[in-house]
């Protein structure tokens, strides 16, 4: 990985780095203590196909971070619909686009203001809780060779970017760092994490994907696909985690386009990192390490980042 180490943080004790977050412990925690809270830091890191990209894309780690508290906020219960509890702790909240709360203030550091959240550290489950409300990507690849999607029949006779009968819950098994997770059938997720929390991560994620696909199309975004991550706080309660919607985590493309296109590329205009995906494919085989990522698509991806921001936020 080419890109900078995590920053020391005063206050902080960096304990470890996904691809694109890097996450902090108070620094008074004990070695074997377990922590109430953990700061979660977006980096500008960019990551396909599982693997960690150079160069990053500026300001990525902020926008982020904007988006993942901007749904949050919509999720946690204005629209009339019941809260999705998050775990944002309970001083760090949005007021327009600024961190709000003096404990979340004075707790995160200048450094990294903007591109971090204060969390209640939860007990993490292992699965990746992917809905898709539309087919492309690797489902599209699996449907044109078995007619199914992780396993599950659909019709016959769709096309890349079509949308499904009904959104699929499809996920997948959060393998450890290093590892490819792995897309696993819905009965493998209950040997995994048992019946009831199995039930209960299929039914919260489709609720949320359900309310986020209505509040993106009155914006005039399609939701394609997204994927969430769960734990459960101190409480029990199974609570949305890291990042949210976000154009890392979703597929979005522009309603009308997919309208009115008439190719795949015109149909599915995205606003997420389609573009880092679609020129590695063009210049990679998938074997090594990946090419370092020209300006131009740098500059293109950082665009659509801030472009997906302004429509749903403004
Ligand atoms: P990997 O960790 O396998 O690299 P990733 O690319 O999804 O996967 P990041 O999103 O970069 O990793 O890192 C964030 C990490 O923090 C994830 O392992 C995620 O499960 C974890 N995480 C997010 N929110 C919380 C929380 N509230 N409590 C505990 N862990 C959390
Ligand atoms: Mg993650």
């Amino acid at each position: 990985m080419t890109s900078a180490p995590p920053a020391d943080l005063a206050g902080w004790r960096h304990v470890y780095s996904g691809k694109v977050r890097d996450l902090y412990v108070p620094a008074d925690t004990a070695d074997d203590a377990a922590p109430a809270h953990l700061l979660v830091v977006a980096s500008d890191r960019v990551s396909a196909f599982d693997h960690v990209l150079s160069p990053g894309i500026p300001d990525k780690g902020v926008l982020l971070t904007t988006l993942s508290l901007w749904w949050f906020d919509q999720l946690a219960g204005a629209d009339g619909g019941r809260g999705i509890p998050n775990h944002l702790a309970a001083d760090h909240v949005l007021a327009g686009d600024v961190l709000a709360g003096d404990d979340a203030v004075e707790l995160i550091p200048d450094a990294v203001r903007g591109r971090a959240m204060l969390v209640r550290s939860l007990d993490m489950q292992p699965i990746e809780c992917v809905v898709r409300g539309y087919l492309t990507g690797s489902g599209w690849a699996e449907y044109r060779t078995s007619g199914t999607v992780c396993g599950i029949p659909l019709p016959e006779g769709l096309n890349d970017g079509d949308r499904l009968p009904e959104p699929l819950y499809t996920p997948a098994w959060k393998a450890p760092m290093g590892e490819h997770d792995e897309n696993i059938t819905f009965e493998r997720s209950v040997e995994i994490v048992g019946a009831g929390t199995a039930t209960a991560l299929r039914d919260l994620s489709l609720e949320i994907y359900r309310r986020a696909a209505a509040i993106a199309e009155a914006r005039g975004l399609i939701l394609a696909d997204t994927k969430f991550e769960f734990g459960f706080d101190a409480q029990g309660v199974l609570t949305l985690a890291d990042e949210v919607l976000t154009s890392d985590s979703s597929r979005y493309w522009d309603a009308e386009s997919w309208r009115t296109g008439t190719t795949p590329a015109e149909r599915m205009a995205s606003f997420d990192k389609q573009i880092v995906r679609d020129w590695l494919t063009a210049n990679w085989d998938k074997q090594g390490e990946p090419p370092a990522l020209p300006s131009e698509i740098v500059e293109r991806t950082r665009e659509r980042y801030a472009e997906l921001l302004r429509l749903l936020t403004s």
